[in-house]
């Protein structure tokens, strides 16, 4: 097995960019492509908020163009996930598919997973009514019906952001109690658009036959009503939850799983960087991970630099 300059674990924006600016640099990056090709951005429709695209761009096109990119200058990606890694020692070592691989340095931009309902049509509606991102999808529906399910800070922001377009936003939450903090909750009983439906779960989302979100199953856990509430955009803001199974208990992460940086975008092991949503918990954007990317692809560089390769 012979040992790489660097392993990019990740193909959405942060993956695809470290791959271009390490590949330019000459370091033939290796890149995992994981679980969800292409990241959060394969399952979104269109992107207006990327710059340099007045027109917008489609989500899935703009993470492939990313990665031709790369692959121009030399990056290679191969399919399958991270199930171990072994960063006792240098070089570090991954296995994807059965297959150990060795690298001086690891690129980890493997993202964090929204949490999805499990609904029976939740799938098969994403980009088509069905979003867990506000930010990306918001836009798309002015002077609609919107309802947005949670209880957290994530819900309570998103519900506020969704009143500008929105003719109404409607937020469920399974409980009568709410998570959020308590200024951001203020904020959405003062915003009049919102409206509330609490003890309520959704049991499914219509209509897959039509192909986009026409309504919405509810039911009252306390009553055990039923009902079917007409909605356009059903958003999702139960929490993510961030790929790093294989690195607990070699990175530092915090308490929900998220790395914790240490300063740019290195990590506690020298040698292993992140890059994107697998650490930023806040922003979230393409346009940030992307710029997240490029970072740890510069640190990575400077580090093999350093060490002479
Ligand atoms: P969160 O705080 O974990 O809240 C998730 C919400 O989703 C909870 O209300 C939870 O209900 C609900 N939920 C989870 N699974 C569910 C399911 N299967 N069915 C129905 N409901 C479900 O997640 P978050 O809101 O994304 O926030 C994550 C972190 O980021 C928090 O620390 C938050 O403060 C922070 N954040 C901060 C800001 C800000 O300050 N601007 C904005 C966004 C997020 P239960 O309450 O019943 O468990």
């Amino acid at each position: 097995m012979s040992t790489r300059n660097v392993i990019i674990i990740g193909s959405g924006c942060a993956g695809n960019t470290a791959a271009i600016y390490t590949a330019r640099a000459g370091l033939n990056p290796l890149v995992v492509i994981g679980h969800e090709p292409g990241g959060q951005l394969s399952i979104t429709t269109e992107v207006e908020n990327f710059p340099g695209f007045p027109e917008g761009i489609q989500g899935p096109q703009l993470v492939e163009n990313m990665k031709q990119q790369a692959i121009r200058f030399g990056a290679e990606y191969i399919a399958g996930r991270v199930e171990e890694a072994d960063l006792s020692k240098r070089p570090f070592r991954i296995k994807v598919e059965e297959e150990w691989h060795e690298s001086r340095t690891l690129i980890v931009a493997s993202g964090a997973s929204a949490r999805w309902l499990n609904l029976p049509n939740e799938q098969k509606l994403i980009g088509h009514g069905v979003s867990s991102c506000a930010t990306c999808d918001g836009f798309f529906y002015k002077g609609k019906k919107i309802m947005v399910i949670g209880g957290g800070d994530s819900a309570m922001e998103e519900a506020n952001f969704l009143t500008r377009f929105g003719e109404e936003v409607t937020i469920v939450h399974r409980r009568e109690e709410f998570r959020a903090s308590k200024i951001m909750l203020d904020r959405c009983r003062a915003n009049p658009k919102i409206k509330w439906l609490t003890s309520t779960v959704v049991e499914d989302v219509l209509d897959v036959e039509k192909g986009y979100v026409t309504a919405a199953k509810l039911r009252n856990v306390k009553t055990g009503e039923t009902w079917t509430q007409d909605v356009d955009g059903f958003f999702l803001a139960i929490g993510h939850i961030p790929n790093t199974k294989p690195f607990k208990g070699q990175l530092e992460l915090d308490e929900d799983g998220y790395i914790i940086s240490h300063g740019g975008a290195r990590t506690n092991i020298p040698g292993v960087f992140h890059a994107g949503d697998v650490e930023d918990r806040i922003y979230r954007q393409a346009i940030t991970a992307s710029g997240a990317g490029c970072k740890a692809a510069i640190e990575a560089e400077r580090f093999l630099e350093a060490e002479g390769h």
